[in-house]
This record gives C-alpha cells, sequence and structure tokens, in this order.
C-alpha cells in the first residue's frame, strides 16, 4: 500500500539521483512537502513520517492549521503574498519563498522591525517572461536589488522561479538554468551568496536538482494527487 512514508522514501530516492547525476550531494538539497489542501491530520502523518518542512501557499490555509499541529514543524509561505497579511505570516514562517516587489519587500521590513523579527525571504523571479506570472523581471530586479539589499531586517536569501506548465523538458530546463545563471549574475554583482535557489514541483524537480535547485517544493508526488 503506497503510504506518505512510502511515497517519500521514493522522491528521496529520486532527488538523490538527480542529485548525483549533477555532482552533487543529496543532503544539499531539501525537500519542501507542500501540504496546501491537506488537512491536519495527514500533515502530523507526515511529519511522523520523517518530514519536517512544510509549503503552504494561502496565507489563512496556514494559519489555520499551525496551531492545530506541534511547533516543532517549519513552515514556508511558497505562494504570493499581499501586503494586508504580512503581519501574520512573519511570526510563523521560517521562509518566505515568493515576494515579488519592492513595495512589498519594503512593506516586510517596516513590519518586521514593528515585530522585533529577522524575516528569511526570496525573491521570485519571472524568469520565463510568462505575463500571467508572478515576479521580479530580471531587469527591474537589477535595479532594485541594491535597495532590496540594503533593507534593516529583510535578509534575502536566495531566489524562487515557477517553470512554465508543460510536461516538455526542454521547455523547462532553460528556465531553472536562467534562474541559475542570473543568481550567479547577482551573487557577483552584490558580492553576497544568494545561496537558496527553489525551483522545482512533482513534474520538474529532477531536472531543477540537476539546474542547482537548492529547495524543491513538492505536493502531489508525496501526498497523492489533490
Ligand atoms: C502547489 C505548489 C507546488 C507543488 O506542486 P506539485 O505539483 O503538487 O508538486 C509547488 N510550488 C508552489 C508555489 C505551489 O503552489
Amino acid at each position: 500500500m503506497e503510504t506518505f512514508f512510502s511515497r517519500r522514501e521514493a522522491v528521496l530516492e529520486r532527488m538523490a539521483a538527480a542529485a548525483v547525476r549533477a555532482g552533487r550531494a543529496p543532503q544539499d538539497i531539501e525537500l519542501v512537502a507542500v501540504s496546501k489542501t491537506q488537512p491536519p491530520e495527514i500533515i502530523r502523518e507526515a511529519h511522523e513520517s520523517g518530514q519536517s518542512v512544510f509549503g503552504e501557499n494561502r496565507v489563512q490555509e496556514l494559519l489555520s492549521k499551525v496551531p492545530a499541529l506541534p511547533s516543532v514543524l517549519t513552515w514556508h509561505l511558497i505562494g504570493h503574498l499581499q501586503s494586508n497579511k504580512i503581519r501574520k505570516v512573519l511570526p510563523v514562517c521560517a521562509l518566505i519563498h515568493g515576494v515579488d516587489s519592492m513595495p512589498l519587500a519594503r512593506d516586510m521590513d517596516r513590519i518586521a522591525g514593528e515585530l522585533g523579527l529577522f524575516p528569511k525571504i526570496l525573491l521570485e523571479v519571472n524568469v520565463s517572461g510568462e505575463a500571467s506570472k508572478f515576479g521580479f523581471p530580471p531587469e527591474t530586479l537589477l535595479r532594485d536589488l541594491p535597495n532590496l539589499l540594503g533593507l534593516q531586517r529583510v535578509s534575502i536569501e536566495g531566489f524562487m522561479t515557477m517553470a512554465p506548465l508543460t510536461d516538455d523538458p526542454q521547455k523547462i530546463r532553460p528556465v531553472f538554468r536562467a534562474l541559475r545563471t542570473f543568481r550567479d549574475r547577482c551573487a557577483n554583482e552584490a558580492g553576497i551568496p544568494l545561496t537558496i535557489l527553489s525551483m522545482g514541483m512533482t513534474n520538474d524537480f529532477e531536472i531543477a536538482i540537476e539546474e542547482g535547485a537548492t529547495h524543491v517544493r513538492i505536493g502531489s508526488a508525496l501526498f497523492g494527487s489533490r
């Protein structure tokens, strides 16, 4: 019978194989279990199977689950965030993956000051240039990066992106590669590491790992299809 445990073992094996193919150490890649739509009982089972980092994309849903589960779980916000929800999100999230504008980052910095927090964030980059996507266009980010890095409280740990929705690896790989190259360029210009690359989901995590992902965000391969 398929259980969370068996699905997770299979995902970890595929992650490790992709890492080895790319000459990377499997332990350098973090599995973020995307638990959106899953009830607390299922997340509890996932935790008992060894998973401790969970990603949610909706703030309301995240806030309803956190108090229902053990406080040792680590929560990441992976979806789009609106300014009016920052105050509630900052105290419960270890990493915020989708910061996509200068005003949002500024608001976050101000509120973090009021709350006495130092949030870790990733900037979402729209490397594929799809009009429907959130994220900084690379040229905008190059312009804004010095101001972003000058924020007092917010710590920019790296970048996040979403690949186009397609099964064609030929269309996906260049997007992940572009994020990594762009990260290397920004890190070099700014003189800081920008260590984290959050890219890869159920359908494309192996490609993402081969192209340098440090965090993969996986839902359906772990929990079954939503
Ligand atoms: C839902 C979601 C995922 C996980 O998607 P799966 O295809 O189920 O692995 C990853 N990242 C974001 C931002 C998501 O919203």
